[in-house]
């Protein structure tokens, strides 16, 4: 297969061998190239030590990034291309270290030998522009096959992370997994417990936002890597909900999930939305119910996503999405405004990834029910339109602040003043009260205090 080498890289290897230096083009960038894949980020590798690295690159560019530098690894920005500069890597891992420790190699035929699978072990080299392809990555890429460099279960035992990227190479590319390779994640599977769970998240957000993200969860589960990720979302397997309409939860999450934009916080949602079905399932009058599992689910959210150590910000948004998740499909037609114009200020900034996901959310064999609430949504839609176009709802508040219950009552700040403030907004919201009639708010807060 040929490689078309861009300019700048060319002059960026002349650089390299003018201070006597070697440069390949590997990992992910090479095979991306030869699969005829749009390359994202540059992966090169070098026989120079990082600072020798950090000195070339001072020559062409401004934008270096040395986070990585004690690991090996130099990134830049060369007139807009993301490249990441490795050191010849021969690494030694210890049994219990949570992380790889770094060791550097001599040859690029050391340096690919440590490298995860095949199709990621391939290296062009800048200099004589040939391939070097050690262990046939160039013929599983053709086959479409994920398959460890050397024997699985040892590569496993080094490194358990590389389980889930086999998964989610799997799962990005559209690939199988070699047998033995899949066999050797059953067998090492408990390995993974020692992983540091930053490196696990990231390899989840891949999954996740994979064209089919549906195939990834099943091969977690199937490889049972789920126990160490997601363990809530087992009790859904085979847990029947309404079995005229879907097979169990679980199944209805997978499909929710791969109906859902490729958006990271929308697909968590669709992971996380009913985790907590098994936990609140109640059969009444043959029915089952499942009162509160936006609740419970929403607490069980911020719970799952602190252990995989998300940011507070990622963490309160995917809450509330969780929480928020069944009032657009439980709309029965019947808000009132007043009922709206509180959904909109609940909801504020998830208000459209609400909408996205209730569609997604949206599944079963009825279609005449499908129907139905798709035209719910768009009533729901046009109605927050008309009355966003009435009033800014964002905006609306209490027509009296903290400060001015304070001067009117000669108390200091308390807790006395929410309920007020929240009572004169509720009349607000229901067009009880107009927001800027602070005397009618006033007689209205006098009557409250007085109670
Ligand atoms: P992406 O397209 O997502 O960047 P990638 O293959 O480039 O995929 P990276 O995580 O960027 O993946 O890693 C670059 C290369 O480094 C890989 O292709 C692989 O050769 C090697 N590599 C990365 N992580 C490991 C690991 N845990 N064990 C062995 N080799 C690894
Ligand atoms: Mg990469």
């Amino acid at each position: 297969m040929p490689v078309s080498v861009p300019a700048w890289l060319e002059s960026l290897e002349e650089a390299f061998a003018d201070s006597g230096h070697q440069l390949y083009i590997v990992g992910g960038a090479i095979r991306d190239e030869l699969l005829g894949r749009k390359v994202g980020e540059w992966d090169l590798a070098t026989d120079a030590k990082p600072s020798e690295v950090e000195k070339i690159l001072r020559q062409k560019t401004k934008k270096i990034g040395l986070i990585g530098k004690r690991f090996g690894t130099v990134t830049a920005d060369l007139n807009g291309n993301a490249i990441e500069i490795t050191t010849f890597r021969g690494e030694s891992y210890e049994e219990h270290s949570r992380k790889p420790t770094v060791e550097f190699g001599n040859s690029i035929n050391e340096d690919l030998s440590r490298r995860d699978f095949t199709i990621n072990a391939i290296a062009y080299d800048l200099r004589f522009n040939r391939v070097i392809d050690n262990h046939n990555g160039e013929q599983d890429l053709k086959a479409r096959v994920i398959r460890a460099v050397g024997d699985p279960e040892s590569r496993f035992r080094e490194d358990p992370l590389r389980m889930l990227r086999a998964i989610r190479f799997a799962v990005t590319l559209d690939f199988e997994i070699e047998h033995n390779t899949f066999q050797a994640i059953n067998l090492e599977r408990e390995r993974f417990a020692i992983l540091s769970v930053e490196r696990i998240s990231q390899e989840m957000d891949k999954i996740l936002l994979s064209p089919k993200p549906s195939r990834g969860i099943d091969l977690l589960v199937e490889s049972g890597l789920i126990n160490y990720i997601l363990p809530e979302l087992i009790p859904c397997i085979d847990l029947e909900f309404d079995p005229a309409e879907h097979k169990d939860i679980y199944s209805h999450i997978l499909q929710v999930l791969d109906q859902t934009p490729a958006k990271l916080e929308l697909r968590w949602c669709a992971l996380l939305h009913d985790i907590a079905k098994p936990l609140t399932r109640q059969k009444i009058g043959g029915e089952y119910h499942f009162l509160g599992h936006e609740v419970v689910g929403a607490r069980l959210t911020k719970d799952i996503l602190r252990r995989l150590k998300y940011g507070n910000e990622f963490i309160d948004y995917l809450s509330k999405l969780v929480y928020l998740h069944q009032r657009i499909p439980n709309n029965d037609g019947h808000w009132t405004d007043g009922a709206v114009r509180r959904f909109v200020r609940d909801a504020n900034q998830t208000l459209e990834d609400l909408f996205t996901f209730a569609e997604a959310d949206s599944t079963g064999g009825n279609e005449r029910k499908l129907e139905k609430y798709k035209q719910m949504r768009a009533e729901l839609r046009d109605r927050i339109v008309e009355l966003e176009k009435q009033a800014e709802i964002a905006k609306i508040h209490s027509p009296l602040d903290g400060e001015e219950l304070m001067k009117i009552f000669h108390r200091p700040a308390g807790v006395w003043i929410k309920p007020i403030k929240e009572h004169l907004l509720q009349l607000v919201l229901d067009n009880q009260l107009d927001q800027e009639d602070k005397l009618a708010a006033e007689q209205i807060a006098r009557q409250l205090m007085r109670q």
